[in-house]
């Protein structure tokens, strides 16, 4: 454990200067646990506070999602990740390669193939091919990976959760389908019975997961959807166990505002799971690592104030902050705050 801040800031009150010298954060490990859309968004500020403190960040991201399309195999939130980490997503759409185009997928659909609810631009076909030709090579998902963060400065290591084949599955009554289409086809608004990833409990951590977590300072949970971004990470077996036994003060930023996904369709993965829509019902899902669960702090949107005494009756710290991600400047305070939330509960 580095030197802790504390002296420095006060978490329910403001945050410390962002990284920097001073910030008692200095040579921090972090490791963030995180999905697509909201999870690069928030690991774009980290990577920065972190890189600030000259401390180190690992981001283990879900594949859940991922999936064969064309032959090809396609991560969407490593791929989020990845782009967002290099700064070139999409700032518009939120994913895909910033100025991409689609003369690939409109020649495919001229060929009759694929769906019209789904398009990969051209830049972005380019990722999923030459992953595709690692991986026919024989590389594993990690090393696959590690190659694609190669090619840009991502300040952060990036790891996929495991790297075995794990999807997640939506099942009505009389069909199940991948994820991928009842989130970007339904728009998940169809509503499931229930959500399923087959084989999860034959999947290992992917090279290194277990190893970071143990080596941690702090370990986030990125505001992603708690049910099919980190629910499939936490699921992996291994992954929580080796949560609930690092010695680093785990943290969580509510995806939830207002009682709100923002920018999401995380209400319908809540409800399909009995969960509240709500800071503290995401919160309960995780747990309080005292009580045999995951978190020590908690960060509720200021909108959400009233919440408060709730997750601290759920025996998890919960700090009162603006959790709107609106530019890089609000995404690195928020990420401050993360930090220094976590290391104030030790
Ligand atoms: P996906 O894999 O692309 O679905 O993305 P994630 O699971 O990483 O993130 C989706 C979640 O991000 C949504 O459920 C939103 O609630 C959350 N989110 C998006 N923007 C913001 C923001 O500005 N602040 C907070 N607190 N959460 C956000
Ligand atoms: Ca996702």
């Amino acid at each position: 454990m580095r030197d802790l801040p504390g002296e420095t800031s006060d978490p329910s009150t403001g945050s410390g200067t962002e990284g920097g010298p001073g910030s008692g954060l200095d040579g921090v490990r972090v490791v963030l646990l995180a999905g697509g859309a909201g999870g690069s968004t928030f690991a774009v500020g980290l990577r920065d506070v972190v890189a600030a403190a000259g401390g180190r960040l690992t981001v283990i991201c879900n594949t859940a999602d991922d999936l064969w399309v064309h032959g090809l195999r396609i991560q969407p939130d490593v791929d989020s990740m990845l782009y967002g980490l290099a700064g070139v997503k999409d700032p518009v759409r939120g994913w895909g390669r910033a100025g991409d185009s689609d003369r690939v997928s409109d020649e495919l659909h001229a060929w009759g193939l694929g769906w019209d609810w789904f398009t990969l631009g051209d830049l972005d076909l380019g990722t999923h091919i030459a992953r595709t030709s690692w991986l026919r090579d024989g590389a594993g998902v990690g090393e696959v990976v590690a190659r694609l963060g190669r090619r840009w400065e991502l300040g952060a290591t990036l790891l996929p959760m495991t790297e075995d084949e794990v999807d997640t599955l939506v099942e009505f009554n009389d069909e199940t389908i991948h994820f991928q289409e009842w989130w970007t086809r339904y728009r998940a608004q169809r509503e499931p019975r229930r959500f399923a990833n087959p084989g999860i409990e034959r999947a290992q951590p992917a090279p290194g997961v277990v190893e970071a977590i143990a080596e941690a300072d702090v370990i986030v949970f990125a505001p992603s959807n708690p049910v099919v971004s980190i629910g499939p990470i936490l699921g992996i077996p291994g992954i929580s166990d080796a949560i609930r036994a690092a010695e680093a003060p785990v943290v969580g930023v509510s995806p939830i505002i207002a009682g709100a996904a923002v920018r999401g369709m995380a209400e319908m993965c809540l409800q399909v799971v009995g969960a509240e829509c709500s800071a503290t019902g995401v919160a309960g899902l995780y747990g309080a690592r005292g009580s045999g669960g995951l978190l020590d702090a908690w960060l509720v949107a200021e909108e959400d104030e009233a919440e408060a005494p709730r997750v601290a009756g759920l025996g998890i710290h919960p700090s009162v902050r603006p959790l709107w991600m609106k530019d890089v400047a609000l995404t690195r305070a928020l990420a401050t705050d993360a930090l220094t939330a976590a290391l104030a509960t030790r």
